[in-house]
């Protein structure tokens, strides 16, 4: 528990949310502001501020979490698609420090636009970018 961190308070019930799934480690309720309705905030109930800093232990509950969920959208709301989007630090869009991942249903020809995507200045810079993360990890 984090004291001023609003989605531990959520999970401890001292903040109002609406819930739609809950096991050992994870609790899982509808953002306020969907993108779509149903879109749904899967969270640990230990606090960490994001995936740089949680135990990947975490990895297995967040998958079937997310596979349960991503089914329960599918047959409540009727989406034919889903978005997985997870915020990681300020720059990256993150507003709400305490990790958790928006499971974000999706419907054909729904008019949302994903990130635009650039280019790299030629296949030698790609390559020594791959080669600085290979040295980085191994
Ligand atoms: P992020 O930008 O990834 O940090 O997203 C934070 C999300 O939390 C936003 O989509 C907000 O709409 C949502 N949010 C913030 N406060 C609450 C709350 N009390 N209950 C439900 N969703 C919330
Ligand atoms: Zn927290």
């Amino acid at each position: 528990m984090s004291d001023d961190c609003i989605f531990c308070m959520i999970c401890e019930g001292k903040l109002p949310s609406s819930k739609v799934y809950e096991s050992d480690t994870l609790y899982a309720f509808l953002d306020l502001n969907p993108v779509h309705k149903g879109h749904t905030l899967v969270i640990p109930k230990k606090h960490c501020e994001n995936i740089l800093d949680c135990d990947p232990a975490i990895g297995q509950d967040v998958l079937t979490a997310m596979q349960r969920i991503g089914e329960a959208l599918k047959k409540v709301t009727g989406c034919t698609g889903i978005n997985v989007m997870q915020n990681n630090g300020r720059s990256a869009g993150q507003m709400v420090f305490h990790l958790h991942w928006h499971i974000i249903p999706r419907f054909d020809e729904d008019g949302l636009k994903l990130w635009p995507q650039g280019k790299y200045d030629s296949m030698d810079e790609m390559n020594a970018t791959a080669e600085k993360l290979r040295k980085e990890l191994a």
